[in-house]
């Protein structure tokens, strides 16, 4: 069934840009008639307590979802399966042993002529730092070998080889948002899973959005580069099962920033739930003060002050319209006082 998500990761209590987000996705969920989908990525940086806490300020605002929240490390069956499907579909090459550091990847792409350009090559203007210059992917087995005594290998995907295009090439991939229309990137040899063993963002997300009937996201704009990317994964991996890729409607709120222009974070203040109603449980907090908050919150977004089921028709409109806000949202602790 198709469905939107918001899919927080539980580090740390939500503030106000979070909520945001969470808030909208609800909403375009609602405004297509999509169940709304709440998913764990819990892969990492977890800190204790935070699922619980990210869980009740969501309904505190007001959102519902329509299944039990999943969590991402209860999950690793399914990400070891769209591996061995990449694996079955396109040989044991398609997925490589990596032993770089993230300092080996940064020296290897600068160098001139790198393992990440071929002599003669021009540069590639859409290679964003960190894009994988392609350094183990020709390791011979000796050589394999002798690094795994050294440090643990990482797995990646050999993109050219899913792609069908010469050694070292880069499949061009592209998304559509509905904010800021196409989004285009280069595609290099994605981490699937990390050296620590930990399935990698990317594979998660992507397996996990297929799994669970997702074709809705929405999410911080920090996230659009990554989208061309998931997209084609997307594309890879259901080809590789002989699905039907899903056409899925990406929507990338601005983030939330503070006064100075930068991603608002814990240090700018009082920027949670609980903060902003002076609780330390926001199953505690004055109903009329959450109401507030959320009123705020919506404002910001030039949606009605209200409950959330009331504010449907006005997101739908507003998205149709073209009309939701395209800056990021300045936060002013004022609006919330
Ligand atoms: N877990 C990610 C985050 O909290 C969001 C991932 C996604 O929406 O695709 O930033």
């Amino acid at each position: 069934m198709p469905a939107g998500r918001y899919a927080p990761s539980p580090t740390g209590r939500l503030h106000v840009g979070n909520l945001r987000t969470a808030m909208l996705a609800w909403l375009a969920a609602r405004a297509s008639g999509r169940p709304f989908l709440l998913r764990i990525e819990d892969l990492d940086r977890v800190r204790a307590g935070s699922e619980d806490s990210q869980l009740a300020e969501l309904t505190a605002l007001g959102l519902d979802w329509d299944a039990p929240a999943v969590r991402q490390s209860e999950r690793t069956d399914l990400y070891d399966a769209a591996v061995a499907a990449l694996r079955t579909a396109h040989g044991p090459d398609a997925v490589y042993e990596c032993f770089c550091s993230r300092k080996d990847i940064a020296q290897a792409s600068s160098a001139p002529n790198g393992p990440g350009r071929l002599p003669g090559q021009a540069p590639t203007p859409l290679r964003p730092p960190g894009f994988y210059p392609g350094t183990c992917r020709t390791l011979t087995e000796a050589q394999r070998e002798q690094r795994r005594a050294v440090r643990p290998a990482a797995l990646r995907l050999n993109a050219a080889l899913v792609a069908g295009l010469p050694e070292g090439g880069h499949p061009e991939a592209r998304a559509h948002d509905l904010l800021t229309g196409e989004v285009t990137g280069l595609v290099d040899d994605m981490v699937l899973r990390r050296n620590d063993g930990a399935y990698a963002y990317n594979l998660a997300v992507v397996a996990d959005d297929l799994a669970q009937g997702v074709d809705q996201v929405v999410r911080g704009d920090d996230l659009l580069d990554s989208t061309p990317r998931q997209t084609w994964l997307a594309a890879v991996l259901c080809a590789a099962r002989d699905e039907p890729a899903p056409r899925t409607e990406h929507l990338h709120v601005p983030l939330v920033v503070n006064g100075q222009g930068r991603r608002l974070a814990k240090r700018d203040g009082a920027v949670t739930l609980e903060d902003l109603s002076g609780v330390e449980d926001v199953r505690e907090a004055d109903p009329a003060r959450l109401e507030a908050i959320r009123d705020a919150l919506l404002r910001s977004a030039g949606l009605p002050a209200g409950p959330l089921p009331a504010a449907v028709p006005a997101f739908a409109a507003a998205l149709e319209a073209g009309a939701l806000p395209r800056e990021p949202w300045v936060f002013d602790a004022a609006a919330f006082a």
